[in-house]
């Protein structure tokens, strides 16, 4: 899984006013902020995360057979179709993501 950056303007504590900052991305967790200004970052602590994305999984996973009967209803003959192949998919998806996350330093 890669990070993605994007940028936001947000109050540094550093420089005392609103600056632009880097905002890292793995998945949809937020792993460090950096204000392009100062340079002071703010990482996340790495077990804040994996803690935070494994109740994100949980709550994917539970909320799952719902979302997917949930499409089912909606067109039910595409997804009669389509559905065998997202289920073989997922588990190897959230498989890389786990890796990802708790190979993080
Ligand atoms: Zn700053």
């Amino acid at each position: 899984m890669n990070n993605e950056e994007l940028t936001a303007e947000l109050h540094c504590s550093n420089c005392d006013h609103e600056t632009i900052h880097t905002l890292v991305y793995a998945g949809r967790l937020l792993v460090s902020t950096t204000c392009q200004v100062c340079n002071s970052q703010v990482k996340h602590e790495a077990i804040d995360l994996r803690l935070h994305y494994l109740k994100d999984l949980e709550h994917r996973i539970a909320t799952k057979p719902r979302r997917l009967l949930r499409r089912f209803w909606r067109a039910p003959f595409s997804s009669a179709i389509s559905l065998p192949k997202k289920f073989m998919s997922q588990p190897r998806k959230i498989w890389s993501e786990i890796k990802s996350i708790l190979g993080r330093n």
